[in-house]
């Protein structure tokens, strides 16, 4: 036997934008725990705007487990918050409002600024001082595009992942100086979003140790300055889409996208007008568009998907960095049930 430390993590009640929490409780197992293993927990939801003080207890249930490569004989352990009585989901529960759908694939693009004193990592000090313009930080590579912290700790971040068993398929260096990307990709309608849960908690407590902070909101120099704010472009696939696709059923899939477009942006993340102006390849956010190939509509169509006979998936362009990936996955899918699926014919898949 040996003495686990399982972090309980879970989402507070904080509104438009629920903050992480989490906290060790220490258990004996004789291997790395599994799910059905870890027990409920509990915490005090007074404290987290998710209780009144008077019954103030909030239950924790155990979603997801990951190894946790920076702590010995550590598990990272991903929560949904309930009542007390173990059956409702908390209304701050994202994750419950998800639809089933073991056939639903999420491939998350999660763009962030890593900030110290105020400012993005590398900005001048002075709020007038600007480095130079936008143009060669993308991909760049030197200390003057990327400065020299900011890639130990993305590099860092991507080795605590990967030891999570954490999906990554890529990082990059973004337009703004001090922004960066990963992406995640997961199959099944929660796992990714669990997944980009846990990769958040990962950077943001590596950071602690660089006083550095992770700013996650989408437009953090404002929208007047000529500076990329953050997104999270979802990509997204169910069975349907992938093997039986055609463009009669993409055509009816987009406009319901059209028709519950305000459903969309209301969980798309917070202060997104920012954002979603038209400009700095974004659509504005009071229009739903889609375009093959074109990353100033609300949905880029890939190539791949018009070539392979309207099969495969899309990219919805319009949720933002500080968007939940929870409340994302649900509305997607929400729409996906609200179209009809043409009876396949006999003999084809
Ligand atoms: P770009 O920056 O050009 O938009 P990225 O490579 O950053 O592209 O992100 C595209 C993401 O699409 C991939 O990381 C992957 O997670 C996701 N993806 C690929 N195939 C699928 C699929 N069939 N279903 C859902 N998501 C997918
Ligand atoms: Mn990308
Ligand atoms: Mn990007
Ligand atoms: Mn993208």
């Amino acid at each position: 036997m040996a003495k686990y430390k399982l972090e309980y993590i879970w989402l507070d009640g904080y509104e438009p934008t629920a903050n992480l929490r989490s906290k060790t409780q220490i258990k004996e197992f004789k291997s790395f725990p599994k799910l059905e293993e870890l027990p409920w927990w509990g915490f005090d939801g007074s404290s987290t705007r998710q209780a009144e003080g008077r019954s103030s207890d909030c239950m924790l249930k155990p979603v997801a487990v990951f190894p946790d490569g920076a702590r010995k004989n550590g598990a990272l352990v991903m929560c949904e918050v309930y009542m007390p009585d173990k059956k409702t989901p908390h209304p701050s529960n994202g994750r419950a409002t998800i639809p089933d759908d073991p056939g639903a694939w999420f491939g998350f693009e999660q763009e962030y600024f890593l900030y110290k004193n105020g400012r993005p990592l590398g900005f001048p000090e002075g709020s007038a001082n600007f480095p130079y313009p936008q143009g060669l930080y993308y991909t760049g590579v030197g200390y003057d595009a990327v400065g020299c912290i900011a890639r130990e700790i993305v590099e860092e971040h991507l080795d605590l992942c990967l030891e999570a068993g954490i999906n990554h398929e890529g990082i990059n260096a973004e337009v703004a100086k001090g922004q960066w990307e990963f992406q995640i990709f997961g199959k099944g309608s929660r796992s990714a979003a669990d997944q980009v849960w846990v990769a958040r908690y990962l950077m943001m407590r590596l950071c602690e140790s660089y006083g550095v902070d992770v700013n996650w909101h989408c437009k953090p120099l404002g929208k007047d300055v000529d500076w990329n704010g953050s997104g999270m472009h979802s990509n997204f696939s169910t069975t349907y889409m992938r093997e039986v696709g055609g463009k009669e059923y993409f055509e009816a899939l987009m406009a319901a996208f059209d028709k519950y477009k305000n459903e969309h942006i209301a969980v798309y993340g917070p202060d997104n007008h920012l954002r979603l102006t038209g400009l700095h390849e974004t659509q504005s956010i009071d229009k739903f568009n889609y375009g093959i190939a074109n990353r100033g509509a609300s949905i880029r169509v890939p190539h791949s998907f018009v070539d392979n006979g309207y099969r495969g998936y899309l990219e919805d362009r319009r949720p933002n960095s500080q968007g939940d990936p929870y409340k994302i996955a649900g509305r997607i899918l929400q729409t996906i049930q609200t179209v009809p699926t043409p009876a396949v014919k006999k003999g084809k898949k």
